[in-house]
């Protein structure tokens, strides 16, 4: 259990930075999303069904190269209805990175199935495939199904999550799923936009799930999707996203169906999104790379790298402190950009160590600690200026060299 405390700060993380401040990660939306919503207003379809949905739903399936996209209501619940869909039950096991935010795990367990928690890799802080390979040969064993040895439960899925922007190795863990007859889920919610070996994430697993929050690189106020190859997942995901309608007509639900479809009026602003998505990616990764050259060579300062063969969206500029070495840690930094008047935030609290997930498994997780402890994401909006984020760089490197005893006060 991880007993690092809160800092707090002038910013409630996650609530808007007051005015004349530079925030994390707002949303920038300048193109055709007042008139596609007029549209909908006019026409009156405002609700789940109409034609911006379709549109939507074809432009992100489009983009991504996938057959199909099914809209829903957000991330979260597209995650949930994607693990339904895989056929995840009630005590099977999903194997989850130890950290992402929270709300892939949290759909593992809305399936009733049990996450178990596989490390990070250092290099570029995604779900570590030689482990979660290690973890199912040494861990599991095979019996025409994949029993862990010390829960003895079934391992039906992985469900990498592409954080911070960047892709996941994917190769060596579909090459592992398949061996093991594992269905592969992405989480895609934070990379929309993001390549692996020049495809999109998203068409890389058996099913994909994105996010449309307020603080992704495009957003409908509220949403998501799933991406699949397959029309019996699609249908099925569409179906159970539609509260399971078998005939709409007599109210005929032959199965538990959820509403989580998403609204045209919400779909209408994706529409006018997706038109600007590649355009926000190049900012997203002009800012990061500018982050990358300020910051090269100060002590102890690392800014998050690029694999090979990988473009990432660069959805947060992060960087990691090291808490080993002299100077002020990532907290303090934390505090002392808040204090000049910049949102900042740390990478998320191994879930593993929280209340509801303390009971479950963790597989050899060490990386995802340390990028807890260390790591830091900076201001990394679409709309930030070239004036703001020069301040956030003076701010961070006069911080850093500033005098190592009194830093550490
Ligand atoms: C944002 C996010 C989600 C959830 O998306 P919502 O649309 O907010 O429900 C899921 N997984 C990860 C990794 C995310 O960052």
């Amino acid at each position: 259990m991880s007993d690092i405390a809160v800092a707090s700060t002038p910013f409630e993380p996650g609530s808007a930075a007051p005015e004349g401040t530079i925030p994390l990660c707002v949303p920038e939306i300048h193109g055709n999303e007042w008139k596609y919503v007029k549209e909908c207003l006019d026409s009156n379809w405002v609700s789940s069904a109409g034609p911006f949905v379709n549109r939507f739903e074809r432009a992100v399936a489009d983009y991504v190269k996938t057959r199909y996209a099914v809209a829903t209501v957000n991330g979260t619940a597209a995650l949930h209805v994607a693990l339904l869909v895989a056929g995840i039950q009630p005590n099977d096991e999903v194997l989850v990175p130890a950290l992402t935010f929270v709300a892939p795990v949290n759909a593992v367990r809305y399936a009733g199935a049990w996450p178990v928690f596989i490390d990070a890799e250092p290099d570029y802080w995604q779900m570590d495939p030689r482990k979660v390979a290690d973890f199912l040969a040494k861990e599991c064993r095979w019996s025409g199904k994949l029993i862990n040895k010390s829960t003895g439960r079934q391992v039906k899925a992985i469900l990498p999550v592409h954080i911070l922007g960047h892709p996941v190795d994917m190769e060596p863990i579909i090459e592992v799923a398949r061996r093991f007859e594992l269905t592969v889920i992405e989480d895609a919610t934070e990379s929309l936009g993001a390549r692996y070996q020049g495809q999109c994430v998203g068409r890389l697993g058996d099913l994909a799930c994105f996010s449309f929050n307020g603080n992704k690189i495009i957003t409908t106020g509220g949403g998501g999707m799933i991406t699949t190859e397959s029309s019996t997942l699609a249908e099925r995901a569409r179906y159970l996203t539609t509260q399971a309608k078998d005939n709409p007509v007599e109210y005929v639900h032959n199965e538990i169906g959820y509403n989580y479809r998403l609204t045209n009026v919400q779909a209408a602003i994706g529409c006018a999104q997706m038109e600007v998505l590649d355009e926000y990616v190049a900012r997203k990764r002009e800012i990061l790379s500018k982050y990358r050259e300020a910051f090269r060579g100060l002590r102890g300062i690392k800014t998050q790298a690029e694999a090979p063969g990988c473009l990432s969206i660069c959805w947060l500029s992060t960087i990691t402190i090291d808490a080993s070495q002299p100077g002020p840690d990532s907290r303090q930094f934390m505090k002392h950009l808040a204090e000049q008047g910049i949102q900042s935030r740390p990478l998320w609290h191994p879930i593993a160590t929280l209340p509801p997930y303390r009971d479950c498994q963790s597989y050899q997780v060490e990386v995802a600690q340390v990028l807890y402890r260390d790591a830091l994401s900076l201001p990394s909006s679409v709309g930030l200026t070239e004036a703001d984020q020069a301040r956030v760089i003076d701010v961070v490197q006069a911080y850093a060299q500033s005098d190592l005893m009194e830093a550490r006060v």
